[in-house]
């Protein structure tokens, strides 16, 4: 039996990778801060079939104990930290939690099982105010806040342990991915959540900025899937994982409104403080590596996604209020 380590169990990514990693046999140790508040909010799919130990970012001692302990075959790092909603609070914790802390944990492999397979969930951050619009693994990074900066780092101390000591280790390199699982800061699920209560009458607007801002948005159900699978190679490398379509906030109220018979137009209200500096190229990811190496592609498209994340929100809401 494989035994899989993750931390940032308790999010987004990790829930997902948790349930694709049951389905296919594998021991499961959730690496997290708190264990009492992971076991609380864990969702229904995960509660009791994963065991759960405490995991500072910080302390590399502990992290020796824990893989000494679980004798883990792959360890996924999916734990991140950012604050504010520009990134730019808090630089030095950043820096520590989403950089040197990779490196921690590459130093805790080499200690206890050089054999362990590492895998980092890096972020389209890397590339900051690209100079091209379709961005892969060869794009110049030029990184515009301290969490890119930050995952650049890490990144580049994984190619090098991986040149350097051989550790299979590499870097999933992130567009944005989302979910009902999401939570309600990303615009997505602001969008989602915001048009579900419209629905219901629990609200009558929802408050947005800037709506010709445009992303790459994934399934991150089909980006933990694309982890996985960079793990099973025989070769470790890294992989730009994303849709290649971009599509703009606008399109995305536009989409989810209408799945729910309503027309965007009535509800949406400006919100000043939710405008950021513009972007001048797009961020569309060009992942025909991972299709080619890993032989990954989303299964879920934008329609796909935004009509999912709305039934979700819909049916909570509903739950909720009953
Ligand atoms: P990220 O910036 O890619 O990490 O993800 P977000 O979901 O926070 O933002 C995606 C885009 O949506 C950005 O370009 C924002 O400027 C734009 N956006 C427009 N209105 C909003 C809003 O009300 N909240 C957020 N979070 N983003 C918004």
């Amino acid at each position: 039996m494989k035994t899989a380590l993750i931390t940032g169990l308790g999010g987004q990514d990790g829930s997902y990778l948790a349930e694709l990693l049951l389905e296919k046999g594998y021991r499961i140790i959730g690496a997290v801060r708190d264990v009492r508040r992971t076991e609380d909010s864990l969702p229904i799919t995960l509660k009791n079939k994963v065991e759960l130990v405490a995991w500072s970012m910080l302390i590399q001692e502990e992290m020796v104990s824990v893989m000494r302990h679980y004798q883990p075959t792959e360890l996924y790092n999916l734990a991140a930290y950012s604050s504010g909603a520009g990134m730019y609070d808090d630089p030095v914790g950043i820096g520590e939690v989403n950089g040197l802390s990779v490196v921690r944990m590459l130093e805790a492999v080499r200690e206890v099982n050089i054999g362990i397979r590492f895998c980092q969930a890096s972020s389209r951050e890397v590339f900051g105010e690209s100079f091209e619009g379709l961005q892969t693994e060869c794009t110049r990074v030029n990184p515009r806040s301290p969490y890119g900066a930050a995952k650049l780092y890490a990144d580049s101390m994984i190619r090098i342990y991986r040149q350097h000591y051989g550790l299979f280790a590499c870097s999933a390199i992130l567009f944005n991915h989302e979910s009902p699982r999401r939570s309600l800061g990303f615009v997505t699920r602001k969008i989602t959540h915001g048009a579900a209560k419209i629905k219901l009458g629990l609200s009558q607007e929802l408050y947005l900025g800037n709506l010709n801002a445009c992303r790459d948005w994934g399934f991150a159900g089909d980006y933990v899937r694309a982890m996985w699978l960079m793990l099973q190679q025989s070769q470790p490398t890294d992989c730009v994982i994303a849709t290649g379509e971009s599509h703009s906030v606008r399109e995305f109220c536009a989409r989810a409104f209408t799945h729910l018979g309503l027309d965007y137009r009535q509800f949406l209200a400006d919100e000043p403080a939710a405008y950021r500096p513009a972007e001048s190229v797009p961020l569309v990811g060009d992942a025909r590596k991972a299709k080619e190496v890993l032989g990954w592609e989303p299964q879920i498209r934008f329609c796909q996604l935004v009509d999912m994340m709305v039934d979700a929100d819909l049916q909570m809401l509903k739950e909720k209020n009953n």
